[in-house]
């Protein structure tokens, strides 16, 4: 019998619906839905090879248990009867908050209902010890735009006037969704912009393409603003009328001059005041941001803070073709945070990653994970469940970070494939892929219910295993719901849908709510002054510069001139590349002829003056210790740096990456901008 199920992709940020056709209940193949909004009929790569990536002989099949150096297979009732008695045997002796569990982007892509239902747990059982992929990830941008306007406005390309892409190569990083948007921009006739220190493929297109030095880019966004600024160019009326802070932004950025932001940033002078004179003098535009590219510096927080005021004094704030804020479906939270006693690892020095304005986003920056396990302070964290996420590969420094996950009594491991990390577990758990697992995602203004179309072997959807380990503890009274369609059907009822609704009458999905332009006209931003806080009195009030401040990576050729003699070379980590997402579908054959090998990125310039040949093998250190690999030599990126991607368990880059140098504010570690040297190796 041919079946087609509608449900939507997880496998990046996309969300792009996704036909699944089925023979006899066995997936044959994948297809774009022409229907969805956000990928109308096309797939990439990676969603086009979802069936065999679901298929893979390497799945994890079924709970195993470590037997010495062994691994026993286990039936999922005796897994969970021994997670439950470690936990309660946990709590007796160290306490509730000596369990931390930890997500990786699969999970926080993967649904609001399981991560949800995830939370509830953890609050039930007593941990405010959650942390998740965010702790190196998108945070400090959602929380610099929440302080900003009180909210977080999502830019609109393809109404714009200008692009300016920061950081950014969505041909890698959501090939789909946001390609899509930019070309119809462009299409339409707007500028674009790029800031990268690669010729990524739109650099290649663009009207201005500026390379700053990785880590230097607020600096940079301190330059535009003092052009805009000194040069009238800025949007008067909105600035008056809409904006706190705009005399103190003035006076703070004049120091900022191009042929200073030049010699920090190595941008020309010329190209400042060009990049300037453009974006703010072509209305509307809108700045795009990359993944984690602006966010992973010493300065990441307050670069998206430079960036809002950029958005802002240029009145391209909720006006179509700038950026908007969007209306998502309400969902109920699944959480009861009032029984927690106290805040997560990291909330302290941390705040702003716990909560804004009073508002709970409620997790702990995991950075500071590692520590209270090696060192039991402030208090011991003895216990670990990790789902989704490969720590001991896309975490920082991961030889600490394996230190760390030895030093745990109990770590239980729930994912699809035998990571690095699921290696270290005590018991590992396989877990169902999107498309063995119903669920709804809650960013996006189309919702369509992600639908569980096919099992394998003992897999089990996270948020079942969550829901049946909460039986098992005893929590059935704060658990009601047998299965996650239930938890979900609670979740979704303010919002008017239903998982019934979604699957029989909606299948395809249904947009929700629309842009919304203009409406702080009426109502007033959502920040305490009902106004655009330039000026941040809540970050003064925590102790942090209330404007964007510029700081220098920690190494680099300024701070550290000493060491840029020993290592010269700016190290930057984590590119995106099509055929992956972090770590993951490295194991999916028609993917791994896409980028088959790690490589290190270098200029012909750089890789001459080292006497290195594209295809050679190199050895890259740092202070922290040295991989080797081949270089891929090639004009696309700036001379006098090495870029190197993450996710690789052959030529693992995080173990010459440092988590000790954090962003004040977001405690994000400074992956883009590090030092390293390279020789051929023999
Ligand atoms: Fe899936 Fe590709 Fe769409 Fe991302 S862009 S959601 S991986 S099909």
């Amino acid at each position: 019998m041919e079946e087609v199920i509608k449900t939507q992709c997880v496998l990046c940020v996309g969300g792009c619906g996704m036909n699944v056709h089925l023979r006899d209940g066995k997936i044959e193949s994948v297809t774009g839905m022409k229907e969805h909004p956000h990928n109308e009929g096309a797939l990439c790569p990676k969603g086009a090879a979802a069936p065999e990536y679901n298929a893979s002989p390497d799945r994890l099949r079924t709970p195993l248990l470590r037997d010495g150096s062994k691994w026993k297979e286990i039936g999922w009732d005796e897994a969970i009867d021994v997670i439950a008695a470690k936990l309660r045997a946990l709590k007796e002796t160290h306490g509730a908050r000596a369990l931390a569990v930890s997500l990786g982007m699969n999970m926080i892509l993967g649904g609001a209902g399981t991560v949800g239902v995830i939370r509830r747990f953890l609050d039930v059982y007593g941990s405010p010890n959650y942390f998740t992929v965010d702790s190196i990830c998108y945070r400090p941008r959602v929380v610099a735009n929440t302080l900003t306007f009180g909210k977080v406005p999502v830019p609109e390309p393809e109404n714009s006037k200008c692009i300016l892409l920061w950081g950014h190569n969505p041909d890698a990083s959501s090939p789909i969704t946001a390609v899509r948007k930019i070309r119809r921009g462009l299409d339409s006739g707007a500028n674009l912009i790029v800031i990268d220190p690669r010729r990524t493929s739109f650099a290649k297109k663009a009207d201005i393409h500026a390379q700053p030095r990785p880590g230097t880019d607020c600096a940079l966004a301190l330059g535009l603003l003092h052009v805009i600024i000194g040069e009238g160019l800025y949007d008067t009326a909105f600035t008056e009328k809409h904006t706190i802070g705009f005399e103190e932004l003035a006076k703070h950025v004049e120091p900022f001059t191009p042929e200073r932001v030049s010699a920090i940033t190595w941008v020309p002078a010329r190209a400042i005041r060009e990049i300037a004179r453009r974006f703010a003098g072509t209305r509307p535009g809108c700045i795009v941001q990359g993944v984690n590219a602006l966010d992973q510096t010493a300065s990441g927080f307050q670069t998206s803070r430079a960036i809002a005021t950029l958005h802002a004094i240029t009145g391209n704030i909720d006006v179509p073709g700038g950026a908007s804020a969007i209306a998502r479906p309400r969902l109920r939270s699944l959480r009861m945070p009032e029984m927690l006693k106290e805040k997560p690892l990291g909330a302290e020095e941390y705040p702003l990653s716990y909560s804004v304005f009073g508002k709970l986003i409620g997790e702990g920056q995991g950075m500071v994970l590692p520590d209270a396990i090696l060192t039991g302070k402030p208090y011991p964290v003895k216990a670990m469940i990790v789902s989704g996420s490969n720590m001991a590969l896309s975490w920082p420094n991961s030889p600490r970070i394996r230190r760390a996950l030895e030093n745990l009594d109990f770590l239980v491991v729930m994912d699809i494939f035998m990571t690095e990390t699921a290696k270290m577990a005590d018991l590992v758990l396989p877990a169902a892929t999107f498309l063995e697992s119903t669920d709804v995602l809650d960013h996006f203004t189309y919702v369509m219910l992600r639908k569980r179309v096919t099992s394998f072997a003992e897999a089990m959807p996270d948020g079942q295993f969550w829901l049946r380990l909460a039986r098992r503890m005893g929590y059935e009274s704060l658990f009601p719901w047998k299965n996650m369609e239930e938890a979900l059907d609670y979740a979704l009822e303010p919002s008017g849908l239903s998982v019934k609704l979604l699957k029989e009458e909606k299948p395809e999905g249904i947009r929700f709510g629309s842009v919304k332009y203009g409406e702080y006209m009426e109502k007033g931003f959502r920040t305490p002054s009902g106004k655009v806080e330039l000026f941040s009195d809540e970050m003064k009030k925590l102790g942090y510069d209330p404007l964007p401040t510029y700081r220098e990576p920690a190494e680099s050729p300024v701070n550290t001139p000493e060491l840029a003699r020993e290592y010269p070379l700016v190290l930057t980590t984590g590119a995106r590349n099509l055929g992956n997402l972090h770590s993951q579908l490295r194991n999916v054959p028609r993917l791994t002829r896409l980028s088959p090998e790690p490589a290190a990125e270098m200029h012909p310039a750089t890789a001459h003056e080292y006497g290195i040949a594209d295809g050679d093998t190199v050895s890259v250190e740092s202070l922290r210790g040295a991989i080797t690999l081949a270089a891929n030599v090639n004009e696309d990126i700036m001379p006098g740096m090495v870029g190197i991607p993450h996710g690789w368990a052959e030529a693992n880059v995080n173990a010459l990456t440092s988590e000790a140098e954090r962003d004040p504010v977001s405690g994000l570690p400074g992956l883009k901008a590090g030092l390293c040297r390279v020789r051929k190796a023999h």
